[in-house]
């Protein structure tokens, strides 16, 4: 079977992330405050110096096979990502635009069984400097690989299948919690 598969940490959620290859997607490695705060939210590990490992496609490529029931995200701004994860085990699993419309999906690398497939990490972000601002670091092209892809899912109308929303009401699935 192609793709690669996913699960939280108790097993409970699964599913595949297919196509799931260097070419599919953008491996980031992401230093970003809110991703670090979610994970401590999340009763993770504290990623600070490591950054969240990411890998960011379009939202089409995702299909849960168990589980779906455990889903459960929140939102830790207005027009934050939605970050999903498994409520059994409380493990981080993907993050989402908040709206149907822009299909992009982080998927937690960490969750993935297989994470050679990936290749190496094309975009490290929001890394501290030491002057009290954050840059980023890697491949240019790699941000514009992410932009394209979810105008090409757009475009070619993928964006419609996604397992985060519902098909009637363009809504998330699952309510988001606010975390501030
Ligand atoms: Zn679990
Ligand atoms: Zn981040």
């Amino acid at each position: 079977m192609a793709g690669v598969a996913f699960g939280c940490a108790c097993g409970a959620v699964s599913g595949r992330v297919d196509p799931c290859t260097r070419h599919s997607g953008t491996h980031v490695q992401c230093f970003c405050t809110d991703c670090r705060r979610a994970d401590l939210h999340l009763d993770q590990p504290d990623p600070a110096n490591s950054g969240v490992g990411l890998f960011i496609t379009t939202a089409d490529t995702v299909s849960f096979a168990t589980g779906v029931d455990q889903l459960a995200c929140f939102q830790m701004s207005r027009s934050g990502p939605l970050r999903w994860y498994a409520a059994c085990c409380t493990t981080p699993l993907f993050n989402t635009s908040p709206k149907r419309q822009f299909p992009f999906v982080a998927v937690h690398v960490g969750r993935l069984v297989d994470r050679d497939v990936l290749g190496p990490v094309k975009l490290r972000t929001f890394r501290p400097s030491g002057n009290g601002r954050s840059r980023h670091s890697g491949n240019p092209i790699a941000f514009f690989q992410v932009v394209g892809r979810v105008i090409s899912a757009r475009v070619t109308g993928r964006w419609r299948k996604t397992p985060f929303f519902d098909n009637v009401s363009g809504r998330p699935i699952i309510a988001p919690q606010r975390v501030i």
